[in-house]
């Protein structure tokens, strides 16, 4: 699944690779040699750089006794949560996606389809919401996630995602995952300049507590 994933999120031939649509920006990242691998922020401890805080266990990217938010590679003590040894600080290549550069394609995308499928109310303001606001953190792979299934179903996976004369995608999900839904995934296709299937019907639903104060939100 992981490894079918990963093929149809970088091979070439799917143009996810969005050549101009993407920048590329150096940064730097925690690194444990012990473990081999780059650190989660959730995964790298230190001491909470706060005066009055001093928490010694504070994550890389917050600190829980303060609620100081934190850059792990600004930090002294760095610690691998897993392994407990020093981690690297290591410099890496990002790719970004140039959401601007889209901006005529994805507002004519919703326009049109927000009425052609009957959006909610919701579905609308938190999408526009987040378009102002225009701040995004979301996986890149998590949305082609639902391509990448398809194709481990089927080799015939385009006659769903590349057929939008003959194919409806209606996605339901609780309203936190809206923006993922009607700006990043339709951006992420709109931005190969390939003819995608792109979400014509979303349901959105307010938040379902399964324990007394505990949100609870799923796309599918
Ligand atoms: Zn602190
Ligand atoms: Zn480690």
């Amino acid at each position: 699944m992981l490894e079918d994933t990963l093929e149809v999120a970088t091979d070439l031939d799917y143009r996810f690779d969005l050549a101009i649509q993407l920048g590329r920006l150096g940064t730097a990242k925690v690194y444990c040699e012990t473990c081999q691998r780059f650190l989660a922020d959730r995964l790298v401890e230190s001491t909470c750089p706060t005066l009055d805080c001093n928490y010694d266990s504070a994550r890389g990217d917050q600190c829980e006794k303060c609620g100081k938010l934190l850059n792990p590679t600004e930090l002294k003590d760095l610690r691998c949560k897993v392994c407990q040894s020093t981690p690297q600080i290591r410099d890496t290549d990002h790719l970004f996606r140039e959401l601007p550069l889209l901006k005529d394609k994805l507002e004519e995308y919703i326009n049109n389809m927000s009425i052609a499928g009957c959006w909610s109310q919701n579905a609308i303001q938190a999408t526009y919401a987040w378009i102002k606001e225009g701040v995004f953190y979301v996986w890149f792979d998590a949305p082609i996630g639902y391509v990448s299934i398809t194709a481990c179903y089927t080799p015939e996976w385009e006659k769903w995602w590349k057929n939008p004369e003959n194919v409806d995608l209606y996605q339901f999900m609780g309203k936190d995952n809206v923006s993922f839904h009607t700006v990043m995934f339709p951006s992420t296709l709109i931005g190969t300049g390939e003819n995608w299937t792109l979400m014509k019907s979303i349901s959105v639903t307010k938040y379902l507590n399964y324990e007394a104060s505990t949100r609870y939100s799923l796309a599918v």
